[in-house]
């Protein structure tokens, strides 16, 4: 059984600096994550894309963000379960809650913050009968590092701007071997100008460009070694690769959190704005994941609702000392 102060389910920014200003008050946390790494929609969506309105830095890339939150709360040594999803919360005496996750690790702690965003991260998958065989094995959903893809054969499907952007974005770094960009129409819904890049490499013979087609099949013994592509055109016919990335998109779903007796509105929880609770004593929504009048969903926004939160789940573990607002600047940041 893993003990703590404060178990933070979910491990994305809002989660992170959950653990910086809990620490602040003395408060120990664990954080909880589905995805094998922290850092949620940013790390998992859009971790090259720049982000302008973190204040204090006139830009920065979602990516560098995370790693700079996780340098921040470093002196608080938090802990994680990642890789695994909460399924259950239930009530262990007076006190405390025992949050169980899906391989059945145990974690026992007298608050529980939920910072679980848009919910557990589920790739849309093309229709492919075989494709969960191939999945690490030459099929990936998402491009955490595109130097996996050095030299190599790929095919990406989907026409949308994150197919757009990876195709450019393999030729203008010279990475793969070979990039097709497979799409079902002839026309892309992706930004005006990442078109016409692709198109322009197209000409160039730097992107292969096969629309009006869609990745029907995928072959290989141990890993994937071929794709067939049905096209409108030219039939069925075999395409050795050695990578195929269908960029689909994710779809978060809200998953256990909603069969954990909170007020769900909007797919999302419902919280008091005074300390950004559930109803439950004990049990915080901060992030994404919550809904109040007004509510807007922004990074900067749920940083504010963990920092009064954390507030609440002190009082509720010392209900007779006194909380006194200490700056940073004064005080430091003294760690455990
Ligand atoms: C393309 C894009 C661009 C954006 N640009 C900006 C921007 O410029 N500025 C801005 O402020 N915001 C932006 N956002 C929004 C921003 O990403 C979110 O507001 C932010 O990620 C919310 O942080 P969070 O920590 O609440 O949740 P998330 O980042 O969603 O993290 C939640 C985590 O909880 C985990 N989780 C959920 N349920 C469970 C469970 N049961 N068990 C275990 N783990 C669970 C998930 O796996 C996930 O990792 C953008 C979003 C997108 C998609």
């Amino acid at each position: 059984m893993i003990e703590t102060d404060i178990i933070i389910i979910g491990a994305g920014p809002v989660g992170l600096f959950t653990v910086f200003e809990a620490g602040l008050l003395k408060l120990r946390c664990h954080l909880i994550d589905s995805l094998p790494q922290p850092g949620g929609q940013l790390t998992e969506i859009y971790p090259k894309k720049p982000i302008y309105d973190i204040p204090g830095y006139p830009t920065v890339d979602a990516g560098e963000l995370i790693e700079n939150l996780e340098a921040q709360i470093a002196p608080f040594k938090p802990t994680y379960t990642l890789g695994e999803t909460a399924v259950s919360i239930e009530k262990d005496g007076d006190l405390h809650y025992i949050v169980t996750t899906n391989k059945g690790t145990r974690h026992r702690a007298p608050n529980i913050f939920i910072a679980g965003g848009l919910g557990v991260f589920e790739p849309r998958k093309p229709p492919i009968e075989n494709i969960d065989e191939y999945e690490e094995k030459g099929v990936d959903y998402i491009i955490r590092d595109p130097k996996k893809f050095k030299d190599k054969k790929v095919v990406i499907s989907g026409g949308g701007d994150s197919a757009l952007d990876w195709a450019i974005y393999f030729v203008e770094n010279e990475i793969t071997a070979e990039v097709s960009l497979v799409h079902r129409r002839k026309e892309f819904r992706g930004h005006l100008d990442s078109v016409q890049k692709v198109i322009d490499y197209s000409n160039e013979g730097k992107i292969n460009l096969i629309t009006e087609s869609e990745v029907v099949g995928l072959n290989g013994v141990e890993e994937l070694n071929s794709v067939v592509i049905d096209s409108k055109t030219d039939g069925k016919y075999v395409k050795e690769v050695d990578n195929f990335i269908p960029l689909f998109g994710l779809k978060p779903k809200l998953g256990p959190i909603a069969d954990w007796g909170l007020q769900i509105e909007k797919n999302a929880i419902k919280v008091d704005t005074t300390d950004y609770s559930t109803g439950i004593p004990g049990i915080y929504a901060v992030g994404d994941i919550n809904t109040y009048e007004g509510k807007l969903k922004l990074i900067l926004c749920g940083f504010h609702e963990t920092t009064i939160a954390v507030q609440s789940a002190f009082k509720r573990i010392y209900p007779e000392k006194n909380l006194v607002l200490k700056y940073t600047t004064v005080n430091g940041v003294n760690g455990f």
